[in-house]
């Protein structure tokens, strides 16, 4: 006879007697019944044998004090769902209703998210950490943890430089509404698993030694679900779009990958919930360029600013900065404008990289060639030694 036995059949009303009999009443109502009942006096009659195993059954618990009391406990403690299968007077309608979560301490997130503390999770991994061995697998088993899942996101340049939040809008796995994912049937409650008593563990002895594993009958999370909700037919997770507000911090880089804990597929049946994956695209801007922290930008020059030097007047992400080009500044150098480039959190704020770049007209008037020509008589010719040693090798 199993617990099971316990929570589903009612041996009261099997003896016909009310739960406050005494044993002397219970002791009396058996003999009769059984009597009545005796394969002997019923020979042929397989009604009248069920009954009498019935009875036996009955008397075999509530005929013992110890049991008796052991069976009264067990019922009023599990009661939700025994008493609302074979209601009948006398029965708490509805019992206690019970709650895992009540023993793994959780809560802590509220919602629907009742083991987000990983309570859960680390209670199992303490039990059967070290266990292994004769014992066979003693795989640490919790209501299943809900898949990761992955999405991208495209940010403007501007929006990664200075951080920004965006509603992203996901369809995926979420929380039942229906059932607020425990997958009962609304009205209903999951009750406690029969095998385990809610503890989701079951105690093997083996010898002298006892192995404590997961329970089988509800994979380790200690309820079952009599009537599946229908909504999501007992899993507790329901394809659903939702939306989420995702903060990406200032500085956010092209192909970084954001985690948001817990922001997965719920885990079935109240488990912990997966982690959500941001994949992060950034899009090219037209003006600047980026490298870590520093903004890069380049800044067309003529010869004779090169030349001559000149104030730049250039523009940063959100406003404009002043750069000093000295007289003599040769092609390519790189002005710096510090602080800004990307601006973190904590302060920290990387520069602006100026490349000058002296740029070559493709036509000049008869003007400024004229006048460029005189330049040029003016001007020592550029240093090519160093390369005209190695042209004279080959003439
Ligand atoms: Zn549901
Ligand atoms: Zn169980």
């Amino acid at each position: 006879m199993s617990s099971k036995d316990w929570i589903e059949k009612d041996y009261y009303a099997a003896l016909g007697v009310d739960k406050s009999a005494s044993s002397d009443e219970i002791k009396k109502a058996y003999r009769k019944l059984a009597r009545e009942s005796h394969p002997d006096h019923n020979p042929g009659d397989t009604g009248a044998e069920e009954r009498f195993k019935t009875v036996s059954e009955a008397y075999a618990v509530l005929g013992d004090e110890k049991k008796r009391r052991e069976y009264d406990e067990m019922r009023s403690l599990f009661g939700s769902g025994a008493f609302r299968r074979n209601a009948r007077g006398g029965g708490q309608p509805g019992g206690m209703p019970f709650d895992v979560s009540d023993l793994f301490g959780g809560g802590a997130g509220g919602g629907d998210n009742r083991f987000s503390g990983g309570g859960f999770t680390d209670l199992f991994s303490s039990i059967f950490s070290g266990g292994g061995g004769a014992g066979g697998p003693a795989r640490p088993r919790g209501p299943a943890r809900g898949r990761d899942v992955e999405t991208e996101v495209a940010l403007d340049f501007t929006d990664a430089v200075r951080g920004v939040t965006l509603p992203l809008t996901l369809r995926a796995p979420g929380v039942c509404d229906t059932c607020h994912g425990n997958g009962a049937k609304p009205g209903t409650q999951p009750v406690a698993c029969p095998v385990c008593h809610g503890a989701g563990v079951t105690t093997r002895n083996q010898g002298s030694f006892s192995f404590s594993e997961p329970c089988r009958n509800c994979q380790g999370v200690g309820t079952i679900v009599e009537e599946k909700c229908p909504e999501c037919h007992g899993t507790g997770g329901v394809t659903k779009t939702r939306t989420l507000h995702v903060r990406f911090p200032a500085g956010v880089s092209d192909g970084q990958r954001i985690r948001l804990a817990g922001r997965g597929e719920p885990g079935e049946r109240g488990g912990p919930a997966g982690d959500l994956f941001v994949q992060v695209k950034v899009r090219p801007d037209e003006l600047f360029g980026r490298t870590g922290d520093d903004l890069t930008l380049t800044v067309p020059i003529t010869y004779a600013e090169a030349v001559l030097g000149t104030d730049l007047r250039v523009p940063t992400l959100d406003g404009t900065v002043t750069l000093r080009v000295p007289p003599g500044t040769p092609s390519g150098r790189v002005l710096r404008a510090r602080g800004k480039g990307v601006v973190r959190k904590d302060g920290r704020a990387g520069d602006l990289l100026v490349t000058l770049d002296v740029v070559v007209p493709a036509k000049v008037s008869d003007e400024a060639r004229a006048a460029l020509q005189t330049f040029a008589a003016q001007t020592p010719p550029a240093a090519r030694e160093h390369l005209d040693a190695r042209v004279r090798r080959f003439s």
